[in-house]
């Protein structure tokens, strides 16, 4: 390609805005430009690399037989109505109506949409296995984008889910997806780690995260310094099974501070509540009460819970409890006022009760008429440390170490969580009819570039790996008013063009000083720069990651560079 026809608009001057290194130069380089918060244009370079990364991609989806699909972004709500997640998704969840007031939801993903379209189509076991992908934009809400492509509010995913009879054929898929995932992030160069998940508000049993690891990654890997257990930090702390001993129990509740007395009289006064409908749960953390709620039908939640450390699960309150033992008004009656101090956490599910989500799909459950943020907040999990670095590690080998990670993947074993409420069934051998078993497996293909961009850089500019560089080679003839260097650059190109390799050729009228900035922006792998020495056949070339010069002749460019 010729840059004179291509569009890379490079700035001199690094974005205000942009906080994080990839986000300053995917925007500097001419590879990506933001539309609104969260929302960006992919520019000629920027498009492909994440080309690369797709390519990738499919070839390790098809090396273990999983097939490409491609199905709709937007989805009638009916479908999330079928598994609830219409009311449990959240704010997330971007909603919007066609001209007949008929919702629809933009996909955030697509278990509801590809569930359904297999619960047509497939009657047998004998069709089974099945795993099916996409690579396609998907649409999350978020409450804080940030970081450019790494938290984006539309991006590119690819979502494979598979299909199964048997508990025993999703595992088979499950480890081909480990190793699939493996390969992928391997071949992008990423320094990664799989780390043992919990699967949040989604649901199902085993469940592993890619994370890259990173300084900005907003996840903390917990990993043991002396075996090779690794875990996100949530599912660290539920693996500590803290408190181990009943004396540690003990000496939990033991603290007597006033707010301990507060969490006494919680328990005291929920316990009598059985038959209700919201776990509560009550614990003193940093000096502060924290009040967890829970669905009561949320068991992924549930485990989570019981292991908190120093943390007292309380079954079955309901709204009304919560308002009371707060002294505070939930529900329809008011502002919610939570004493100082007081932060809630709360499970998608009961965020979107407690959010006043209207037609949250439990009777009794709704708390109407406040304003998250302003009367209170609702906070994720996420945020809470049960663990500390140097306790010991959950396998029991070693101690727990911290590190920032960015999650690029996310594989799960999903079970029967879709397919039962969305009655999506097969025929067993013996005729009869069963929920499918189902896997879903998703890879960040957009928060990958970033990830790549971050990993890949030097104080002038890219330093973009073979695998997803935008071209292969950067042809650059300083002064292309010069007759021989413009000659000599274009039969290079011509040449390199010829025998399949991606080139650009800068033949653009700018000052050296220019290009040369602009080449070391871009960091295409290798550098060939047409100068002064052209008449004689002598180019300079730079390998893009060492920095380290060379000199070429013309007549060995295309030996070197294979
Ligand atoms: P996160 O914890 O970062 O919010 P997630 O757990 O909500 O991610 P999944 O539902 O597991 O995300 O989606 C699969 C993959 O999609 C993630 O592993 C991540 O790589 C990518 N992804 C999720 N949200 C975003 C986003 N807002 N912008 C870019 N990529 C994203
Ligand atoms: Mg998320
Ligand atoms: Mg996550
Ligand atoms: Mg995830």
């Amino acid at each position: 390609m010729r840059q004179t026809l291509s569009f890379i608009p490079t700035l001199r001057e690094t974005p205000a805005d942009a906080e994080v290194k990839s986000h300053q130069l995917l925007l500097r380089a001419g590879f990506i430009r933001q539309n609104t918060s969260g929302i960006y244009s992919f520019l000629p370079l920027g498009k492909r690399v994440l080309h690369k990364v797709e390519k990738i991609i499919r070839e390790e989806m098809e090396a273990i037989n999983s097939v490409e699909v491609f199905m709709p972004a937007l989805q009638q709500a009916e479908l999330w109505q079928e598994t609830g997640r219409w009311y449990s998704y959240g704010d997330e969840l971007m909603r919007l109506k066609d001209r007949n007031d008929r919702e629809f939801a933009l996909g955030a993903t697509h278990e509801e949409i590809i569930t359904s379209l297999l619960r047509d189509e497939i009657k047998s076991y004998k069709k089974l296995p099945l795993t099916l992908y996409q690579i396609q934009s998907k649409f999350r809400d978020e409450k804080r984008p940030r970081f450019g492509l790494l938290r984006g509010r539309e991006f590119l995913m690819k979502d494979a889910y598979s299909f199964h009879a048997t508990p025993e054929s999703l595992d088979k898929t499950y480890d081909d997806m480990m190793q699939a995932y493996s390969n992928i992030f391997s071949r992008l160069g990423l320094n990664f780690r799989a780390v043992i998940a919990d699967s949040g508000a989604i649901g199902g049993k085993d469940n592993h995260e890619f994370m890259v690891l990173s300084d900005i990654g907003e996840d903390t890997i917990a990993y043991s310094d002396s075996s090779p257990y690794a875990a996100n930090i949530e599912m660290a702390a539920v693996q500590m099974d803290y408190p181990k001993s009943d004396e540690q129990a003990r000496q939990v509740e033991k603290v007597s501070t006033p707010d301990q007395k507060t969490i006494a009289q919680v328990a005291e006064f929920l316990e009598t509540k059985p038959e209700n409908c919201i776990k509560t749960l009550v614990f003193k953390a940093d000096d502060e009460l924290i009040v967890v709620l829970s669905r009561g039908d949320h068991e992924v939640n549930d485990v989570k819970v019981k292991h908190i450390s120093g943390a007292k699960l309380i079954d079955m309150a309901t709204p009304e409890d919560v308002r009371e033992l707060l002294s505070c008004d939930i529900g329809s009656i008011g502002p919610v006022n939570l004493p100082a101090g007081v932060r809630v956490f709360a499970d998608n599910a009961v965020k979107s009760i407690v959010n006043g989500v209207t037609g949250a799909n439990e009777d009794g459950v709704h708390f109407k008429n406040v304003t998250p943020d302003e009367d209170f907040t609702v906070e994720a999990y996420g945020d809470l440390r049960f663990i500390k670095e140097g306790d010991p590690s959950p396998d029991g080998n070693g101690t727990i170490q911290f590190a920032k990670g960015i999650e690029v993947g996310h594989i799960f074993k999903l079970g029967t969580t879709y397919s039962e409420p969305m009655k999506a069934t097969f025929l067993n051998d013996q005729g009869k009819a069963m929920p499918y078993i189902m896997g879903c497996y998703g890879i960040g293909v957009s928060r990958i570039v970033a990830a790549v961009a971050e990993q890949f850089q030097d104080d002038s500019g890219f330093t973009w790996p073979n695998a997803v560089a935008p071209y292969g080679i950067h042809v650059v003839p300083v002064n292309v008013k010069d007759d021989v260097q413009r000659e000599a650059g274009e039969e290079i190109y011509v040449q390199l063009k010829a025998h399949g390799f991606e080139v650009l050729l800068d033949d653009r009228k700018e000052r050296a000083g220019v290009k040369f900035t602009d080449a070391d922006l871009i960091g295409l792998p290798i550098r060939i720069t047409v100068g002064k020495r052209a008449a004689e056949g002598i180019l300079e070339v730079k390998i893009r990651q060492t920095n380290e010069t060379v000199e070429w002749h013309k007549d060995e460019v295309l030996e070197k560079v294979r």
